[in-house]
């Protein structure tokens, strides 16, 4: 039987809105894309097409794997984020528009000669940082193996490899030297909120990237407690936090003695990211 993309999205988009409900037919459109292997604004020009079985048998497998709660992403294998587009896999954590707040703030201020991201992930903060900041240097650490490989080829995909250290390492215990800007998106997901986080994220995204567990709070310490070793003078800091943990990340750095500590809404109006001056 002859199909065209519109017939079997139709099919598709019937199937995973039973599955999931709510963001099937995006979701849908998303993968007939990538069968047909062109952009999202494309696709209503191309659904008269006719597509080839292969077509048809892959299209209702990613359907099937995202009817089972697989992100997008991990599907398809990449993400865009800020002006980029990046891969992703389940190593790291999919780069959330949250976190672009973060790319915007650190981009107000003088030009860093050098940046250092904490738990880097997909790299996607490093990456953005030193695409735009052509003459900074970068390092960035992971826990996670895993994670510095794919942190790797996101650096490469934005021109940056030569401009960039991946170090894998606990937080700060791996680096040495100061820096004019630091950034990290740390894991800050309470123990309590993991359970009630969609399955898509939960069962599918790694927790060690998400969760410190407990109070959620755990990164922010030792951030807090080895910053001042790590920024360089008139040096500024940027971090994500959950949405409701504004005053108490703001008083774990004024503990450490930082002053000049301010937090920022991202496009939702939730609290979203605590930058941090040089004492
Ligand atoms: N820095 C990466 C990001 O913002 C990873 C963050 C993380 O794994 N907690 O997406």
């Amino acid at each position: 039987m002859i199909q065209t993309a519109s017939m079997v999205l139709r099919t598709g988009t019937k199937l995973l809105t039973a599955a999931i409900g709510e963001g099937a037919p995006r979701d849908a459109r998303i993968l007939m894309a990538h069968t047909l292997g062109v952009e999202m604004d494309r696709l209503t020009l191309e659904l008269s097409r006719t597509v080839t079985p292969t077509q048809v048998a892959q299209f209702e497998h990613m359907i099937h794997r995202r009817a089972a709660h697989t992100p997008i992403s991990h599907i398809t294998g990449k993400r865009a984020f800020w002006k980029h587009e990046f891969r992703v896999t389940p190593d790291v954590l999919d780069p959330r528009p949250e976190t672009e707040t973060l790319i915007e703030l650190a981009m107000q201020g003088a030009a860093p000669e050098t940046i250092l991201d904490l738990g880097t992930g997909s790299g996607c903060i490093l990456a953005c940082l030193l695409a735009e900041y052509p003459d900074a240097n970068g390092t960035g650490t992971d826990i996670s193996a895993d994670a510095l490989t794919v942190a790797a080829q996101n650096l490469e995909k934005v021109g940056a490899s030569d401009r960039a250290s991946l170090v894998q390492s606990d937080w700060f215990d791996g680096v040495s030297g100061r820096f004019d800007l630091i950034v990290s998106n740390p894991p800050y997901i309470t123990e309590a909120e993991m359970a009630r986080l969609s399955p898509d994220v939960r069962e599918h995204e790694p927790h060690l990237a998400l969760t410190p567990g407990g109070d959620g709070l755990s990164a922010y310490r030792t951030l807090a407690a080895n910053l001042g070793a790590h920024l360089a003078p008139n040096g500024r800091a940027f971090f994500e936090i959950g949405k409701d943990q504004g005053p108490d990340v703001q008083r774990i750095f004024a503990d450490q003695g930082f002053e000049s500590v301010s937090i920022h809404t991202d496009l939702n109006g939730h609290q979203r990211i605590v930058a941090v001056n040089f004492p």
